[in-house]
């Protein structure tokens, strides 16, 4: 029997309500492969956790995190509970910083069969990797505000050492995919026409990019991005690009696949890795049985990738696969439509669709 621990942090909002049934639909795979076992571990940390106790993540939830093999996450963060200098209680960018998982990984890949935004029939098959910094950049900044009556100033940093870990997770990813049909090319989105952190940043992404001469790499300001992911999302294969732009395009590249909630993503680093949806803890659809969990449920089958190449254990990417074709197949009829596109199908009811289609494939 193959077995893996995974540490689970629901956390506020509705991220309790996405990752329930993400680890029905976790046991379900499990027990359809066969051999293969999942143990969960919840945990508590978020702003709820903040307000009752002062802390938004004890030392013994970090260690207890440390010790699995894997760790996913629901959603953190309350806009009531703030802070004193105002900002959001947000552990889980904490955990990015001090744990070092310097790449979130988002993949965009509009469901077939899912509503999408754009009406060009090209959207449909939109296929990229969007990869964010996320140790520095302007976040860096985060509760280091130097601040006057008159003034307030976030410095962002740069650092080599951070970027050239960053590009080189990329450039391997790229050349990875090259091997499965994609193009293999890595675009560098920055803003190197105006900011010198920037042109540094590029200078490092050119200088890395000479050490891997079979991808394409290729550079676009963020702005221009903007845009260009609008007009052609279909054109780009992986990018990268600072945290505070990541964070923003993100939700944009989450727009390409209708929505959020259906936007998996995982931040990995050399030792450690956490898996959460996109989307925040979206207060105002908290407690309605209203969010889409396909995105957590995604971010799931993304953990399992993880820990298959991690472990060499094809098992776990045999799981992943099974859900994300149960997932595949329960839009696939173009009937399925989330409260978030407008549609009447709440958290049960995709969680229903996607159990079913794992037990018809399974
Ligand atoms: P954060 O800054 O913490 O990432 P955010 O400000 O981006 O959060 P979210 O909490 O992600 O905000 O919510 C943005 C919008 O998307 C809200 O209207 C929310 O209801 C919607 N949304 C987010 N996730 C889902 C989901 N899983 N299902 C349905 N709607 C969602």
């Amino acid at each position: 029997m193959v077995e893996f621990h995974i540490a689970v942090l629901p956390g506020d909002g509705i991220g309790p309500e996405v990752i329930v049934p993400s680890l029905d639909v976790l046991a379900a795979a499990c027990m359809a492969v066969g051999g293969f076992k999942l143990h969960f571990t919840t945990l508590e940390a978020g702003a709820l956790v903040y307000r009752d106790r002062g802390v938004a993540i004890a030392e013994e939830t970090v260690e207890a995190a440390e010790a699995a093999d894997a760790i996913l996450l629901g959603a953190m963060g309350l806009p009531e509970v703030r802070y004193p200098d105002g900002r959001e209680v947000a552990p889980q960018v904490d955990l990015r910083e001090r744990w070092s998982l310097f790449a979130g990984v988002r993949p965009v890949r509009p469901i077939p069969g899912s509503p999408l935004p754009l009406a060009d029939a090209r959207a449909a098959g939109v296929d990229f990797v969007l990869v964010r910094e996320q140790t520095e950049g302007l976040f860096a900044a985060r509760g280091k505000t130097e601040q006057t009556e008159d003034e307030a100033r976030d410095v962002q940093v740069i650092t080599r050492a951070a970027c050239e870990r960053l590009f080189d997770f990329c450039f391997k990813l790229a050349e990875q995919r090259k091997t499965k049909g994609y193009a293999g090319t890595l675009t560098c989105v920055d803003k190197a026409n105006v900011l010198g952190s920037m042109v540094f940043f590029r200078r490092i992404f050119d200088e890395r990019a000479k050490l891997f001469p079979g991808v394409a790499a290729r550079h676009r300001y963020v702005d221009a991005m903007a845009l260009d992911l609008i007009k052609h999302p279909w054109s780009f294969d992986v990018m990268v690009t600072e945290n505070m732009y990541g964070d923003i395009l993100s939700d944009l590249a989450a727009g390409l696949m209708g929505g959020l909630g259906m936007a998996p993503s995982g931040d990995i680093g050399h030792e450690r890795a956490v898996f959460q949806p996109c989307h925040g803890s979206a207060p105002d659809i908290a407690g309605k049985g209203k969010a889409n969990p396909t995105a957590t449920i995604l971010s799931a089958a993304m953990m399992l990738d993880w820990l298959a190449e991690r472990h060499n254990e094809p098992k776990a990417g045999q799981v992943a696969r099974l859900i994300t074709g149960a997932v595949d197949r329960a839009y696939a009829g173009g009937d399925l439509k989330p409260c978030e596109f407008g549609g009447t199908a709440g958290t049960l009811e995709v969680t229903r669709r996607v159990l079913e289609n794992l037990q018809a494939a399974a």
